[in-house]
């Protein structure tokens, strides 16, 4: 059936200011990491982006290599735009990234101009788009001069290929002086998406600070700790989740007691607010006044509801953040 966007999907999202720029960006935001590859039921993905455009969710993140197989989620989002999504292109961002090992030889991974001009190219075909909206690097690499990777960047803005530029993964020191680059040729650097949840807060440390003296935006990925944060494993591991799966980034061994005894206490000040777990998760990472947007991954469209269902309640009390920063050191 002809897709239609529900008429009040923008009534209840919340749109926040990426850094200094003039772009806005659902606070939360779908990635496409997991659930959208070849593997998966073209059906059920083509669901979940319907349901999180209904709900306001305007931005969608990929990368060249998610799949599996690695470039085939672009090529199922692709389909996804072109099947339901063709008059509302104006009402998306749509991001993707290069910096992971994408085709064989010394071309196809990392961070030089010849492999990121090229990527770009292969992400916009297997999309079936003429531009991106945020073109991220990936992965910062060592061996591979700044100048040279934000030159490239530059060069795809300039190209017409993506609108906006992004860093992922950049540590402070690496970061800071990108921003730098970036701003000298013009081309600020939009956004940072850093890893960053109850489970890993090493960007308070002073990624945040930067970031805000920058004017840099900031949107966390895996904020669910890849599902942990949330009630799937309260009570073992269902058949249908991503540590029983085929994932190799979420084992079952993972989940050790004293991870799942931690989740158990945070889930107890989830009920006490009338949450769910995966909302208490969500509200806590959007408590950082520098937080663009949290960018989580999903199984099924009714995950997106129950996640969306965070923004109702965002604040917390002083008492509410001391439990559970005391449940995180244990
Ligand atoms: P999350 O931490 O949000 O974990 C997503 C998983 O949590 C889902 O697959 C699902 O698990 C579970 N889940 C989601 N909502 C609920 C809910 N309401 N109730 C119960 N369980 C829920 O994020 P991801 O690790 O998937 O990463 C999100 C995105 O971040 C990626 O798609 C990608 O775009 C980006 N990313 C970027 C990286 C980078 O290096 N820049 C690295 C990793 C991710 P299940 O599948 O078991 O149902």
């Amino acid at each position: 059936m002809t897709y239609v966007a529900h008429a009040e999907r923008y009534d209840t999202m919340k749109y926040n200011y990426c850094g200094n720029s003039g772009l806005k960006l659902s606070a939360i935001s779908l990635g496409l990491w997991h659930n959208f590859g070849d593997v998966d039921r073209y059906e059920n993905s083509r669901a979940m982006v319907r349901r999180a455009f209904d709900l306001g969710i305007t931005h969608f993140d990929l990368a060249n290599n998610y799949g599996p197989p690695p470039g085939s989620a672009e090529e199922n989002f692709g389909r996804i735009l072109h099947d339901d999504f063709k008059s509302y292109r104006d009402e998306m961002v749509i991001s993707t990234k290069a910096g992971y090992r994408m085709w064989p030889g010394p071309y196809g991974d990392f961070a030089s101009k010849k492999y990121l001009v090229a990527s770009i190219d292969q992400s916009l075909t297997r999309m079936g788009l003429d531009y991106v909206d945020i073109f991220y690097h990936h992965r910062p690499d060592d061996m591979t001069p700044l100048e040279e990777t934000m030159g490239a960047l530059d060069h795809i803005v300039r190209q017409g290929k993506a609108l906006y530029i992004g860093l992922s993964n950049y540590k402070p020191a690496q970061a800071k002086k990108a921003f730098s680059i970036l701003k000298a040729l013009g081309t600020p650097c939009l956004i940072h998406q850093p890893r960053y949840s109850m489970l890993d807060r090493w960007i308070e440390e002073s990624l945040l600070a930067l970031l805000e003296d920058a004017g840099v935006g900031c949107i966390a990925f895996s904020p669910l700790g890849k599902g942990v944060l949330t009630n799937r494993y309260l009570y073992g591991v269902p058949e249908d989740s991503r540590a029983a799966g085929h994932s190799t980034f979420l084992k079952s061994e993972d989940l050790t007691g004293n991870l799942i005894l931690k989740v158990t206490m945070l889930n107890k000040i989830a009920e006490k607010r009338q949450q769910s777990m995966a909302q208490l998760a969500l509200a806590w990472v959007l408590r950082k006044k520098q937080m663009t947007s949290v960018l989580i991954g999903a199984s099924k469209a009714s995950q997106i509801d129950d996640c969306v269902g965070a923004l109702r309640h965002l604040d917390f009390t002083v008492e509410e953040l001391e439990t559970i920063d005391r449940i995180l050191e244990n």
